[in-house]
């Protein structure tokens, strides 16, 4: 039997995806699957979503070069959702970009696509960490989304130490220590806040625990085109003001307003102006 949603996957460049039974996962919001007309008996197909480019000059998190990756997933779940429906009638296909039902790292785990690393982010054996996870909900039975390998029997990284010998930050205290958390905060920051940030000249997000694990290295690029494409790898206070405000509406960043990212660059530039 073909499977026409697969086909749509690997189309977008999509290589890695498995179903699980809800009953196996870890349920947060049961009333958004409740919304979704979809129950514990229904299944979830679970979808890795790799974002990777190499060679750009940068100043912030790799996630957060291209294009919000929500609407990237909005426009994919609709598709996909249209897809299945078509193949399976007499099932609810619903996809959720945003606060989805379950513990999709967890939900990915357990569908054999990948471990838990230490630096806290669900790692690929083949794909590395630099990637989203996205949901489809179904009340269809797992089982008919037809069969599936599993690609680790994993479930945790080899422990090397490395994401924690290179943090800049506090890694147990990824909320307020981290770096990433830190570039998100509004208002005025501390000294030793800000010094972090001039430290590793981040204007936005972290990517050190994920640049030093050995599953990142040598990964392929991303082969799905909205990741390739409106790239802006490098901010400056100019770039951040003169975006128009669907532009800027249409990045990561956007969610802590201008204010936030252009207080981080100046940040760095008031630095380099007293080294000048
Ligand atoms: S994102 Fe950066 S600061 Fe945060 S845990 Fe990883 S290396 Fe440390
Ligand atoms: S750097 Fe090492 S310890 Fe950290 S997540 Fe990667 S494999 Fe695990």
């Amino acid at each position: 039997m073909s499977y026409t949603y697969k086909d749509l996957l690997s189309s977008e460049g999509i290589d890695f995806f498995a179903p699980i039974p809800l009953r196996e996962t870890k349920i947060i919001y049961n009333r958004k699957l409740t919304q979704m007309g979809i129950d514990e008996n229904g299944s979830a197909l679970i979808i890795l979503i790799p974002y990777y480019v190499s060679g750009e000059e940068k100043n912030l998190s790799i996630y957060a070069v291209p294009r919000d990756y929500h609407l990237y997933f909005s426009y994919l779940g609709e598709r996909l959702t249209a897809t299945l429906s078509l193949d399976y009638p007499e099932y609810v296909f619903r996809s959720a970009a945003d606060n989805a039902p379950i513990n999709e790292v967890d939900a990915a785990v357990k569908a054999g696509l990948g471990m838990m690393g230490d630096n806290g982010l669900f790692i690929s054996p083949i794909l590395g960490s630099y990637l989203f996870i996205g949901g489809i909900y179904t009340d269809m039975p797992c089982s008919k989304f037809g069969i599936f390998d599993k690609v680790t029997d994993k479930t945790e990284c080899i422990h090397c130490g490395a994401c924690r010998r290179a943090c800049p930050g506090d890694m147990d205290s990824k909320t307020t220590g981290c770096l990433s958390a830190i570039t998100q905060k509004k208002g005025v920051l501390t000294k030793d806040e800000e010094n972090l940030i001039i430290k590793t000249g981040s204007v936005w997000g972290c990517d050190i625990c994920q640049s030093v694990c050995p599953y990142n290295k040598n990964i392929a690029e991303t082969k799905i085109g909205f990741f390739r494409e409106e790239r802006i790898p490098y901010l400056s206070r100019n770039i951040i003001e003169e975006m128009s405000d669907s532009d800027f509406a249409a990045r990561a960043y956007s969610w802590r307003k201008r204010e936030t990212v252009i207080r981080n660059i100046e940040i760095i530039d008031r630095k380099g102006e007293q080294n000048a």
